[in-house]
This record gives C-alpha cells, sequence and structure tokens, in this order.
C-alpha cells in the first residue's frame, strides 16, 4: 500500500514553453474508465498523475524515438493514452492497451496481471523504468546518464549512503543508488510528530520530518564495530526535477491517515529530505506538491494540480472533479 506525493519544481519549464492561448502545452482533463472486474484504478491513478505532470508530458511528447515492443509496449500504449487525452472528445478513455501491455510485459513476475488489484506507486515506478529501458535499452539502471532518459533526467534521485560513528569516527564505504521513489513508514512518520510534540521542539520541514522518519528506525551498527548503534546519511548528489514520496503503511487498516495528512507539507527542500545535499541547485530548490494518488477502501485515486486552472483535479476512473484549493483537498473525506 502506498501514498506517492509528486513534487516538481515551482514553475518548472512553464514559463520558457508555454505560450498563451498555445492549448498545446496544457493538459486537459479526462476520465479513465474501469469497468467492473478490471481493478485497473491503480493504473488508472498513476496515469492521471503522469499525464498532468508537465514536465513529463512534455518530455514524452518531444521524445523522436523508441525501442518498440509492439503490442506489448509500454511506451507506445502510454503515448496512446496521453495522445487521446489531447484529441479525443470523449470524456472517459479506456486504458485498456497499457493495461494489456503491463500485464504482458510483468507475466513472468506475476505482477499487474489482468482483473487483479496492485499497488499504484510500484506500478508508477515499474512504467518509469520502462520508459527507461524504450529509451536507453542497453543502460544500466542505476548508473543512466542518457540526457533523453525521461525517468533518469527528471525523476531519478542519485544517492550514496554511509554510516559515520559519532564515537570511534568510522566510516562505511559509500554505497552509491538510485531511486525513483522514496518510500517512508506512515508509522515512522507520525512517531516523529509525536516524539516532537511531546518534547516540544520546534515545527520541522516536511523535508526534515520525513529524513527523521526515513532514518530513525534504520539504525546500523559502527563499521568497525565499537558498540554503537548508528544512523544512515544518506547524501543526494543531483538535483532531480520531480520527487516522488511514497508512504508505506504497515496495515490495511490503519488509524494513522488524519495524523499523516495532518503532517504533509505542500512544500519540499530538499536539504530537509536527505543528510547532505551536495548539488547547488538542489540545496536551493523548494519543490511544490503537484499530485497525489491515495488508496483508501481497496481503491485508488488521485489528485493532481492543473497548471492552467491553477486548480486541483480529482480523478477517480472516469470521474473527474475540480476541488479547487489544497485546503478543500485536505476536507475531503478520501
Ligand atoms: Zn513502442
Ligand atoms: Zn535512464
Ligand atoms: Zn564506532
Amino acid at each position: 500500500m502506498a501514498w506517492v506525493k509528486f513534487f516538481r519544481r515551482p514553475g518548472g519549464n512553464l514559463g520558457r514553453s508555454y505560450q498563451p492561448g498555445s492549448m498545446l502545452s496544457l493538459a486537459p482533463t479526462k476520465g479513465l474508465l474501469n469497468e467492473p472486474g478490471q481493478n485497473s484504478c491503480f493504473l488508472n491513478s498513476a496515469v492521471q498523475v503522469l499525464w498532468q505532470l508537465d514536465i513529463f508530458r512534455r518530455s514524452l511528447r518531444q521524445l523522436p524515438t523508441h525501442y518498440c515492443l509492439g503490442d506489448s509496449c509500454i511506451f507506445c500504449a502510454l503515448k496512446g493514452i496521453f495522445c487521446q487525452f489531447q484529441h479525443s472528445r470523449e470524456r472517459a478513455l479506456p486504458s485498456d492497451n497499457l493495461r494489456n501491455a503491463l500485464a504482458e510485459t510483468f507475466k513472468d513476475e506475476q505482477r499487474f496481471q489482468l482483473g487483479f488489484m496492485d499497488d499504484a506507486a510500484e506500478c508508477f515506478e515499474n512504467i518509469l523504468e520502462r520508459i527507461h529501458l524504450h529509451i536507453v535499452p542497453n543502460a544500466e539502471t542505476d548508473s543512466c546518464t542518457s540526457k533523453s532518459c525521461i525517468t533518469h533526467q527528471k525523476f531519478a534521485m542519485t544517492l550514496y549512503e554511509q554510516s559515520v560513528c559519532r564515537s570511534c569516527g568510522a566510516s562505511s564505504d559509500p554505497l552509491p543508488f538510485t531511486e525513483l521513489v522514496h518510500y517512508v513508514s506512515t508509522t515512522a512518520l507520525c512517531q516523529q510528530v509525536y516524539d516532537r510534540r511531546e518534547e516540544k521542539l520546534h515545527t520541522d520541514t516536511f523535508g526534515e520530518l520525513l529524513q527523521a522518519a526515513s532514518t530513525s528506525g534504520d539504525l546500523r551498527n559502527c563499521p568497525s564495530n565499537c558498540g554503537q548503534r548508528i544512523k544512515i546519511r544518506r547524501v543526494l548528489m543531483n538535483s532531480p526535477e520531480i520527487v516522488t514520496i511514497g508512504f508505506v503503511w504497515d496495515s490495511e487498516h490503519s488509524d494513522l491517515t488524519e495524523e499523516v495528512i495532518r503532517s504533509l507539507g505542500p512544500h519540499l527542500n530538499l536539504s530537509g529530505l536527505f543528510y547532505r545535499v551536495t548539488d547547488e541547485h538542489a540545496k536551493k530548490s523548494d519543490l511544490h506538491l503537484v499530485g497525489m494518488i491515495c488508496y483508501s477502501s481497496k481503491h485508488y485515486c488521485a489528485f493532481a494540480f492543473h497548471t492552467k486552472s491553477s486548480k486541483w483535479v480529482f480523478f477517480d476512473d472516469a470521474t473527474v472533479k475540480e476541488v479547487g484549493s489544497l485546503n478543500k483537498l485536505s476536507e475531503m473525506d478520501t
């Protein structure tokens, strides 16, 4: 189970590419069909958020070629839906082609199979990984530096983790890795909120709260085994344009929902989210919340910020509703 939040840099590249009156650079809103038994809400929610992410939508449109897999090509199927979002007169469109391509691609793993519910955050992550493979099929996923790879250029967080002992000074070898979604436990998040309230600590930024939550339960042994238990340090080395946070719930019937919603911040500073940030752009970046996928009562729905109207829009399969401001959004019972 996951609750995914998407942040992007304020303005994105809208200022440069958007011409007033040009409908091309702005996303219309349409629903996606989910017939009884299809259980496609996890996919529909991921697609809606991808479509509303201006940076992603425009980058995908500008890509000239890809390594095509024909009928089971996730890239073609996603582009097909995007094309229909742009040009169709229907209010709601089928997502069947993408659902089929996803099922075909992951049939060996028995993931995302037709008729079965699946995880929206993992679906989102896997679509991004597949797009990488369709653009640079031979590149290692973890060290992709291709300028045309939307996945790694726009979404990937390039990190290394290291544990440094305050007691004896020993440090572990830095372990580099990349992340498309940064997962945080809701239980750890709420524990941090609770501890801070108890100790009457100053209110941290949302990024700092997330960092505290993702490192608090993750204690390691000192690398030279001096007996200390130490926190892991994660260092961000690039400046991703879109940052995705996945909230992991410990149980399907969590009583933490309200607490989690209250702790959510509409801004995210990357220097708060990680122990250290090395890129100058990333140090200064203040990302704005532009999308959310929510899970409740065995069903996924999505919220996305619509750039043209500057309003939040709610997507529940074929249903699309304008919700207006972010405050109204938190009042909605989802
Ligand atoms: Zn293709
Ligand atoms: Zn890549
Ligand atoms: Zn030590």
